[in-house]
């Protein structure tokens, strides 16, 4: 038992530790734009949204069967292509992300094109810079979803 409380003592230190030498991050909102991760665009405000865990990640998604989809083809809605370096870049992991209004194909109603936030994701920070200096160059409208 002692052993056990000295270890919860010492998470609850490095938690305090790690909360101080951290920025305050903005505080979450019901009303917040999110991401479905398999749709691609942003499609609810928070509260609307299906919250989800993968790989120990917080994610959004329009429908908890979505998870299913994610699960059988990684490949396809989890993993999306930087689009300066042409890299394969994880939408979940990745923290070099930048939103931008794009016109979108929308699938479901061909001929029928939109303008939707979209998020695009980027190997490092460098690409990411490098797109948000020239966003034109690497955005072909529009952009399939
Ligand atoms: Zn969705």
């Amino acid at each position: 038992m002692i052993p056990r409380l000295a270890g919860c003592a010492a998470a609850a230190l490095l938690l305090a530790g790690t909360a101080l030498a951290q920025a305050p991050r903005p505080k979450e909102s019901p009303t917040d734009p999110v991401m479905c991760v398999v749709c691609g665009d942003y499609t609810f405000d928070r509260k609307d949204a299906t919250p989800a865990v993968y790989e120990g990640k917080r994610i959004y998604l329009c429908s908890v069967n979505e998870l299913a989809l994610i699960k059988k083809d990684p490949a396809k809605y989890v993993w999306a292509t930087d689009v300066v370096s042409g890299k394969r870049v994880n939408k979940i992991h990745t923290p070099f992300t930048a939103d931008y209004r794009v016109r979108v194909q929308k699938v479901k109603e061909q001929g029928k094109i939109e303008t939707w936030p979209r998020r695009f994701f980027f190997e490092s920070a460098k690409t990411r810079e490098e797109f948000l200096r020239n966003p034109g160059k690497y955005l072909r409208q529009p952009y399939a979803v």
